[in-house]
């Protein structure tokens, strides 16, 4: 046990040093867009300006990632865009009560995923717990470069964290895969809370 502890200290020492090279993701002139909203009309003015301005960039804009686990740079051929160092991140990790609560235990939505939820002993009254776990470890994994990047398009850039959670049922603890957005500035929020195990 004690030995866990400490190999687990010093692998989260390691990431940490690892990960202090960070670096921003800037496309000069167009401001950041933190909200889906903003991102869609990153989108439009893509197709306005007759594809000269790219939505994938600008919505990269902003947004942050350790050197060695970030999108492609540059990503196309004239892109503008450029890298600025930033040393180490305080992230914000961001979980609406919809992804857990209308959708993890959404009654009518039979995805397989609320009984899974129910075999490990997790019901609709532990959501709140749950949203606090998500946000808990998205922000700590995050921080730590401890991710996979995911799909990347004109909506930005998601990435994949491993949750681990302990079984209410009986002794032990399951891990799955869940999904976020990278928003600027250190902000990651969440778009899948289950993903495949
Ligand atoms: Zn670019």
């Amino acid at each position: 046990m004690e030995e866990d502890v400490w190999k687990k200290a010093k692998s989260n020492a390691a990431n940490a040093m690892r990960n202090s090279d960070w670096v921003q993701w800037i496309h000069e002139g167009t401001g950041f867009a933190t909200t889906q909203a903003e991102r869609d009309l990153r989108i439009v003015w893509e197709a306005l300006s007759g594809k000269k301005h790219c939505a994938v960039c600008m919505n990269l804009s902003g947004c942050c990632f350790p050197r060695n686990n970030m999108p492609e740079y540059p990503l196309h051929p004239n892109c503008h865009c450029k890298t600025e160092p930033i040393g180490a991140i305080t992230a914000t990790a961001r979980c609406r009560e919809s992804k857990v609560k209308g959708w993890i235990f959404n009654p009518s939505v039979p995805n397989g995923k609320k009984e899974l939820f129910y075999e490990w002993g997790y019901s609709i009254i532990d959501k709140d717990w749950l949203i606090s776990e998500y946000i808990r470890q998205g922000k700590e994994k995050y921080e730590r470069g401890d991710f996979t990047l995911h799909k990347l398009n004109e909506y930005g850039q998601q990435i994949n964290i491993i949750i681990e959670l302990p079984r209410k049922d009986r002794i032990g603890t399951v891990t799955f895969t869940s999904g976020w957005m990278v928003y600027p500035n250190g902000v990651i929020e969440l778009v899948t809370g289950f993903g495949r195990r």
